[in-house]
């Protein structure tokens, strides 16, 4: 199976002249979607991993099934104001203003390896803000894994911590 099938490219999305990579076929797949989750579980299945942790809302849609095949526990980074106990938060700059991710202070212990999963690394700022928030807790990142990567953005060299890993890169 060629995941790449499952990739639909939407010319000007968000704004004009971006090239929009859009997964919802591959999630309206369950072969295709399984696929892929079968095959990040393969490569993680021998990593030392103590939880995984994504951001809303489409890492969300990797790192569950991911947390449940691997049989770890998964931790949300959300947006300001939609966890409910305390929080660690990190502002962290885009290329037009800034966001904020939170996370449970309890979500993490100190010491674990983390691995951190999103749909696509583009510019790779979601998942450095990501990482930093993991080490403010004193945990470990143990990689990154994606779906897409976007190469051509250098998203990588912000993520010095860990091993990058995608299932497709353009
Ligand atoms: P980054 O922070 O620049 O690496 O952007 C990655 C985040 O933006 C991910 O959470 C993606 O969901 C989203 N994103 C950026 N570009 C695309 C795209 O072409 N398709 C799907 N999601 C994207």
């Amino acid at each position: 199976m060629n995941l790449a099938d499952y990739i639909r490219d939407i010319p000007d999305f968000p704004k004009p002249g971006i090239l929009f990579k859009d997964i919802t076929p591959l999630l309206a797949s369950p072969q295709a979607f399984g696929h892929a989750v079968d095959q990040m579980a393969a490569h993680y299945e021998s990593h030392a991993i103590d939880a995984i942790a994504a951001a809303e809302a489409r890492g969300f849609l990797i790192a569950a099934p991911l947390a449940l095949r691997l049989n770890k526990p998964l931790v949300p980074l959300r947006k300001p104001g939609k966890l409910p106990y305390r929080t660690y938060s990190l502002k962290y700059d885009l290329e037009y203003g800034s966001a904020e991710l939170q996370m449970h202070i309890d979500s993490v212990t100190p010491g674990a390896r983390v691995l951190l999963v999103d749909d696509l690394l583009a510019t790779g700022g979601t998942m450095a803000a990501g990482a930093q928030l993991i080490q403010q807790a004193g945990a470990n990142i143990a990689g990154f894994g994606f779906l897409v990567e976007l190469a051509f953005l250098n998203g990588r060299e912000r993520l010095p911590q860990a091993a990058v890993y995608s299932l497709l890169t353009y």
